[in-house]
């Protein structure tokens, strides 16, 4: 396998954990000797291990079997390891003090910030770093982590059920469905790759949406987010039960982005997407 080869190997692995990483970005890693994979590691789970230190932990079990020293090894992670200490302690740090001296990394962390500070703090102490390999494809595959740190707003999808007339209800409002039994499968696939689901208060009121993803598969349940000036909502509906959720009064859409934009201060950085659910009007505007 050259190094092309194992990039999209480690690249295949973050992409199992898409819908339980989030908000963080999906990061896969796998560590060789002379090009034979010794260990592998994602990052499976917000706050748990990131996929660098997983696959050293996972390699030091073989240490004096299937190699002798962590110096005749090279890591190959999706992107730049972080060097800074959230849920866990840097993944710099895990690297520096494994003692691998050569390090091939897909793309760079995009948020300005810690950019570039990873890869500096491995060749500060001796390692040896690539980067760029498959980034099209890391890009990719975190979209809306890129997005969010390269635009500084949250990147959003937009969901709405109209008819082939454009109109979203029957005139006596009562409840029907426009789409299909296809797409009403989708829509859950869609919220379970989401951070959040944004709607309004008319929404709630008269669907009576549970908004959550119902998957068949382990998700991180996207955060609700409800924009309405009313007060008097039922919260034992099931739209507010067992969920993390936030009533905005703001009318003003740019806010509420630039307010969303801070949600979820990871421990890479901030990330944030939308499904936005509801009427035509709302999403007309952003
Ligand atoms: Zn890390």
């Amino acid at each position: 396998m050259n190094y092309e080869d194992l990039m999209k190997r480690a690249i295949s692995l973050a992409g199992q954990y898409k819908y339980t990483a989030k908000p963080n970005p999906v990061v896969g890693c796998v560590i060789v000797k002379e090009k034979t994979i010794i260990s592998e590691g994602a990052h499976k789970e917000f706050g748990s291990h990131h996929a660098e230190v997983n696959a050293i932990e996972a390699a030091k079990k073989l240490q004096g079997i299937t190699f002798n020293s962590f110096k005749e090894l090279t890591l190959i992670c999706t992107l730049e390891p972080c060097n800074h200490s959230g849920k866990t302690g840097p993944c710099t740090e895990a690297i520096i003090n494994s003692g691998i001296e050569n390090v091939i990394i897909g793309a760079q962390d995009p948020n300005p910030l810690v950019s570039g500070s990873g890869i500096k703090n491995l060749i500060d102490h001796g390692v040896k770093v690539q980067f760029g390999i498959c980034s099209d494809l890391i890009h990719e595959q975190n979209k809306f982590f890129f997005f969010k740190n390269t635009k500084k707003r949250p990147y959003i999808t937009i969901k709405i059920a109209s008819s082939k007339d454009g109109k979203s209800h029957l005139i006596n409002n009562d409840r029907t469905y426009i789409t299909s039994k296809e797409s009403r499968k989708d829509v859950q696939k869609l919220r379970a790759i989401h951070d959040a689901i944004l709607t309004g208060g008319n929404t709630v009121i008269n669907d009576a949406p549970k908004m959550n993803a119902r998957v068949n598969f382990p998700v991180n349940q996207p955060k609700k987010i409800l924009l309405s000036s009313k007060t008097n909502f039922d919260l034992s509906a099931d739209f507010f039960v067992d969920c993390d959720y936030e009533i905005l009064s703001e009318t003003d859409i740019n806010k509420i982005l630039n307010q969303e934009s801070q949600f979820h201060e990871g421990e890479y950085c901030n990330q944030h997407e939308a499904v936005v659910h509801g009427q035509n009007t709302f999403s007309s505007q952003i």
